[in-house]
């Protein structure tokens, strides 16, 4: 050690420290360019959490990763940092008493991370042997630590800037489900998946209320007895276990409480931050709920569905059975042809839900143009749809069948893939599945038919028509 230039250490561990953005790594260079170095750590003290953190170690509380006597002295050295200027083999020491010219024996250092007066952290190294370090190194180990606290600053502040902007993009991105759905089945999966992803470190559910009950709605099992207990004490705020591990987020409307988001993780507490960020998406989803339901009662007297423009379901089960009693009553032929798009997740996952949306739409426009007058085409919901052909044979069916099947196959979508902010040209496949109406059947062994024509039509590979042949 006697024979280290500072100078050239501090230029060598400056650049380091300007070119590595990861702690980690920094210090396990800083480890090779200081030898009999035993180990280097860095410790950050969080004020809105009161607790030191491991900055090596990706921010962990210091008593999640030694023990209660490790961590105590951690603390109290911590303390002790405040009214001095190193501690110096387990001593407080002030520097300017220590005498310029005399060599100083090293077996251990800890240096405070200072910035504007204030205390922030340190760094605490231990060497191998006692080493004998002149009265510079104290002065390197003080612009070092300046250095650090500099690049742990920023990599905290980019890490809140880059958490700021998925909170919006989560809140944005809540707000715009409603766009063009309605139906609780549907948009609570998404909300449920946008919180998932923004809130990591825990397990997200959402309820519902339903008949005075709350029913789960995402994602497909609750075990957490804790979650059920907390929800059965529900009012109007939320409320936080006293471990801090479990959440629950009262989804409200007007006077009513509409449900719940839950929030529980077996490891990680929650941080006043993460509360605050549930409870904001939370009331943002309240309110995309909300409007979901107005538009639910104000639909529930439409024909046509508000995305396509086809009949809805429940135009649908009308017509099902005006055709089937007509056809029955005049023995004219009747077809249904179940459709469904291939693939069609892939193109929500990829390029968003607007996209999704879009090519719906299309699809729709396709079969519209394609049919015949008085044929009966409906959205049978989601990414389904069913075609009834009144008086026409299996035969002819077919013939339009494949017709509808070419002519998706070869239209170009244009669409706004929102994950990379780009214009792009898709096309999708659909799958139909096609039966005739026998003479005993009901009007709902017609479309069960269909459907699993249809379902054949997949299995057998996609892009293709089967008519049924029991
Ligand atoms: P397969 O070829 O087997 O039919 O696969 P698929 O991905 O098309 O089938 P799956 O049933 O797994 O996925 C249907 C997806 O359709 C899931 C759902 O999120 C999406 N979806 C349903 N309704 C809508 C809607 O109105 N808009 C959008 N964008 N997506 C919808
Ligand atoms: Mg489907
Ligand atoms: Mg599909």
């Amino acid at each position: 050690m006697k024979n280290i230039n500072e100078l050239e250490l501090l230029l060598n561990i400056s650049n380091l420290v300007n070119s590595k953005s990861d702690i980690y790594e920094i210090v396990t260079l800083v480890k090779q360019c200081l030898k009999n170095l035993k180990d280097i750590n860095l410790f950050y003290y969080d004020y809105s959490a009161k607790k030191l953190k491991d900055a090596v170690n990706n921010f962990s509380v210091v008593e999640d990763m030694f023990d209660d006597v490790a961590s105590g002295v951690l603390y109290s050295n911590f303390l002790k940092l405040s009214n001095c200027d190193f501690i110096l083999n387990q001593k407080e020491t002030i520097y300017s008493t220590l005498k310029p010219d005399e060599m100083i024996q090293m077996e251990s250092i800890l240096v405070p991370l200072k910035s504007d007066g204030s205390l922030f952290g340190m760094i605490e190294l231990s060497f191998d042997n006692t080493v004998s370090v002149k009265h510079s190194f104290l002065q390197f180990l003080v612009i070092f630590s300046n250095h650090i606290l500099m690049k742990i600053h920023n990599k905290l502040l980019q890490d809140r800037i880059q958490t700021n902007s998925d909170f919006y993009d989560a809140l944005k991105n809540i707000a715009k489900i409603i766009e063009t759905q309605y139906e609780l089945n549907y948009i609570i999966p998404l909300i449920g998946e946008m919180i998932d992803k923004f809130i990591s470190n825990h397990l997200i559910y959402i309820f519902i209320k339903q008949d005075s009950e709350y029913k789960l709605f995402w994602p497909n099992d609750c075990r957490d007895r804790k979650i059920y207990d907390m929800m059965s004490g529900m009012g109007r705020e939320y409320i936080v276990s006293e471990d801090r591990k479990t959440g629950v987020f009262p989804l409200i409307s007007g006077k009513n409480i509409l449900g719940c988001v839950a929030a529980r993780s077996t490891i990680d507490k929650l941080t006043p931050n993460e509360i605050d960020y549930i409870n904001q998406l939370t009331k943002q989803s309240s309110a995309t709920i909300e409007r979901a339901n107005v538009y639910a009662e104000a639909l529930k007297h439409a024909t046509l569905d508000a995305l396509t423009g086809l009949n809805n379901r429940r135009q649908f089960e009308l017509r099902l059975k005006q055709e089937y009693a007509s056809a029955t009553r005049q023995k004219h032929p009747l077809c249904a042809m179940m459709i469904d798009i291939d693939f069609f997740k892939k193109i929500n996952d990829t390029y968003g839900h607007a996209a999704g949306d879009k090519v719906l739409k299309t699809v729709a426009n396709v079969i519209k143009d394609k049919l015949r007058e008085y044929d009966i085409p409906s959205r049978y919901g989601g990414e389904e749809f069913c075609v009834l052909l009144p008086q026409t044979k299996i035969e002819e069916a077919n013939i339009v069948a494949q017709r509808l099947r070419a002519a998706i196959e070869k239209t170009v979508i244009e669409t706004f893939d929102e994950k990379n902010s780009e214009n792009k040209k898709i096309s999708v496949t659909i799958s139909l599945g096609l039966t005739q109406l026998n003479e005993k059947d009901s009007a709902e062994d017609l479309y069960m038919r269909a459907d699993k024509a249809l379902y054949e039509a997949k299995e057998r590979g996609r892009n293709r028509v089967i008519v049924y042949e029991g």
